[in-house]
């Protein structure tokens, strides 16, 4: 199978499988407990944490509070900003984020919160000048992602972080504004590091950098309050109730090692094999278009319009041919919705249909790419020959 949604999931290492194999069949001991066993466990996880903490540039490991998954995440540093907070009810976030975020928010909003959407440019960029005057007295938190998973437009951060921290100087400290972004396309794939972000709070996941699946992070920036999510006995220092899952935690901070490793040489050969698919299709293809930024985006996303089909039809030929993707359809399984990142950046509900996420990982070579090129102009031809709105089309370009 040629696998073109990496953003989706990716593969666990077998690499990372084999020691993590180890902490399931021997090293299986509750990292609470007292013996020497148990004392390995959290070691392990200690060791960890640290490579989690590097790989984002934290100050301190005690910054990484493991959880289980990016979406948990995700719902942890939201409501638990919310929930510390008296001085206001104003939340900040963008169009285009995760579903996560977004239900997250809307959840909050019938709590009595208000939000801002903040609506993005063509290519799905909002910027911090838009952050800035959307920001009331009682704002208290703003929430961009850091890279958008389904079209890798990178956000401008940095930038957005300096803005906060300018109108945070002029305010009490019990009273600053938190900044949060969903880093989980980010982490593994493109350099992060927390303070040049000028972030507060952080959200990775495992298996989007070849960890296995149900294991995330998040960072909280020393001095922010994180009240738990999940109550329980005192593990993660008391945040986090659950007998931590060791051996997926081992599992992700032996990939985000291997994953920092490679990111350099990584970040060139996909990009240039995603700007190689990028062109051929463009090229080869009538009534195409390119979605998300052209520069500005993650090395591995290519996510591409095709007018007059349906992208449904079109991944059913693609898997066809052996070549798993993504449409622009929601991610939610069932749900014929129009993506609302694609509508957010201005196209219509039948574009936005017709849209293909093609996102490349580390196992992507180009002769897997050359098979999908090979085969792609077929199948969308074969498409538009059944589609009404192509029919409509040609009947109106001749008269
Ligand atoms: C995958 C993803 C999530 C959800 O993470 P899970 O670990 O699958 O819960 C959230 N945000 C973004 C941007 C993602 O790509």
């Amino acid at each position: 199978m040629i696998y073109l949604d990496n953003a989706a999931t990716t593969a666990l290492r077998p690499e990372v499988f084999d020691t993590m194999i180890e902490y399931m069949r021997e090293n299986y001991a509750n990292p609470s407990s007292i013996y020497q066993k148990a004392g390995c466990a959290k070691v392990a996880m200690d060791v960890a944490r640290e490579k989690i903490a590097k790989a984002i540039s934290a100050d301190h490991s005690n910054e990484i509070f493991f959880t289980g998954s990016g979406s948990e995440s995700i719902n942890w540093a939201i409501k638990s900003v919310v929930n510390n907070t008296t001085h206001g009810k104003h939340i900040i976030t963008t169009k285009v984020e995760h579903p996560v975020v977004l239900r997250t928010c809307e959840f909050l909003e019938k709590q009595g919160f208000d939000v801002t959407y903040l609506p993005v440019d063509e290519f799905g960029m909002v910027d911090a000048q838009q952050v800035e005057e959307a920001i009331l007295e009682g704002t208290i938190l703003v929430a961009v992602m850091m890279a958008n998973n389904e079209i890798g437009t990178i956000m401008p951060i940095a930038e957005i972080g300096e803005v906060i921290a300018k109108v945070n100087e002029t305010r009490e400290r019990s009273e600053r504004i938190l900044f949060f972004t969903d880093a989980i396309q980010a982490v593994g794939h493109i350099p992060v590091d927390v303070n040049a972000l000028n972030v507060d709070m952080l959200a990775l996941s495992g298996h989007k950098f070849y960890a296995p699946k149900g294991v995330g992070a998040l960072y909280v920036r020393r001095g922010v309050k994180l009240m738990p999510l999940i109550h329980g006995g005192g593990q993660e220092r008391g945040r986090r109730g659950g007998t931590e899952n060791v051996s997926g935690i081992v599992g992700m901070g032996y990939a985000i090692d291997l994953a920092m490793a490679e990111m350099e040489a990584e970040i060139t050969r996909q990009t240039e094999l995603r700007d190689y698919l990028i062109t051929q299709i463009l090229e080869k293809i009538p009534h195409s278009r390119l979605n998300g930024h052209p520069i500005k985006r993650l090395p591995g996303n290519a996510n591409i319009t095709f007018d007059f089909i349906e992208g449904e039809g079109m991944l059913l030929m693609l898997d066809f041919n052996d070549i798993a993707a993504s449409s622009g359809s929601a991610c939610t399984s069932g749900s014929l919705d129009p993506s609302h990142v694609l509508l957010a950046v201005g196209l219509t509900h039948e574009q936005a249909h017709g849209s293909l996420r093609l996102s490349l990982g580390k196992d992507t070579t180009k002769q897997e790419l050359d098979k999908l090129i090979e085969v792609l102009p077929n199948i969308v031809e074969r498409l538009r020959q059944m589609s009404p709105l192509w029919e409509d089309y040609q009947r109106n370009s001749v008269t």
